[in-house]
């Protein structure tokens, strides 16, 4: 990770100026959103967590000036396949201000997309690298980076209401892909107050599993990218691309 970090360009700058890397293009309400999105404090334990992350932060990011706000949505606007992920990551997503951005479970992800054809390279190392995804977008339940990566109830409520006016902002989604079941949750809570009818009992997390709903864009579920799942090989890289070429047949 450490010649990783020595790539990274100038992040002070971009910092102090804001420069948010979220949509490509895309319409002027989901900019304005995603704006709005990164001025968001209403969570006083989230934010107290991202900013002293970002003081405090790890020794191999010491120079780094950490984004340590809330991180908007990322990718292709026209996407149909939109991911759904838990959480930015203390030193990934919180310090470089990009979906899954500078860590492990990024470069796990990433490869995953490119391999798939959804991302242009297998690499997400920061901002301004290059990276652009086709026909997919990535979204999360919490923006803020939380302690030991568990968002509380409460935090995912208010944070409910991103994910609602972001999603509403992507016309052509058709596959949510959840990474993680409370990605899973947060998808079929959103479905519920869109007004589409959620079975009881409700459709199970799995990894491949898959919920048609009415009305609703499928849902299909995938075990989360973290360094957890991926370094004991409870998800591995062909059961990745198994999980992407399904959502590409669901697209189809
Ligand atoms: S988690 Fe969501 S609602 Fe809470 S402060 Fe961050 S952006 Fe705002």
């Amino acid at each position: 990770m450490a010649a990783r970090a020595g790539a990274e360009p100038a992040p002070a700058r971009e910092r102090g100026a804001l420069r948010i890397v979220g949509a490509h293009g895309g319409s002027r309400a989901l900019r304005d959103l995603q704006a709005r999105m990164v001025e968001c404090r209403a969570c006083p334990r989230l934010v107290a967590w991202r900013e002293e992350v970002a003081r405090v932060k790890v020794r191999r990011f010491s120079e780094h000036t950490y984004w340590a706000r809330p991180v908007p949505g990322f990718g292709d606007p026209a996407a149909r396949l939109v991911l759904v992920g838990l959480a930015p990551a203390a030193h990934g997503g919180n310090r470089t201000g990009r979906m899954f951005t500078g860590d492990r479970s990024g470069d796990f992800l990433f490869a995953a997309l490119h391999r798939a054809g959804f991302a242009n390279q297998p690499q997400s190392v920061h901002r301004h690298d290059g990276l652009r995804l086709r026909d997919a977008f990535i979204v999360a339940p919490c923006r803020c980076a939380p302690p030991a990566n568990v968002p509380r109830p409460d935090e995912l409520r208010r944070c409910s209401s991103w994910l609602d006016r972001e999603l509403a902002l992507l016309p052509r989604a058709r596959v949510l892909l959840a990474l993680g079941a409370v990605g899973w949750d947060a998808a079929l809570q959103h479905f519920a107050r869109r007004g589409i009818p959620v079975p009881r009992p409700r459709p199970r997390f799995g990894h491949g599993a898959v919920a048609r709903l009415p009305g609703a864009p499928a849902l299909l579920g995938s075990y989360h990218v973290s360094q957890q799942n991926t370094n004991t090989g409870k998800l591995t890289p062909p059961m990745m691309d198994d999980v992407l070429a399904l959502a590409r047949q669901l697209l189809t």
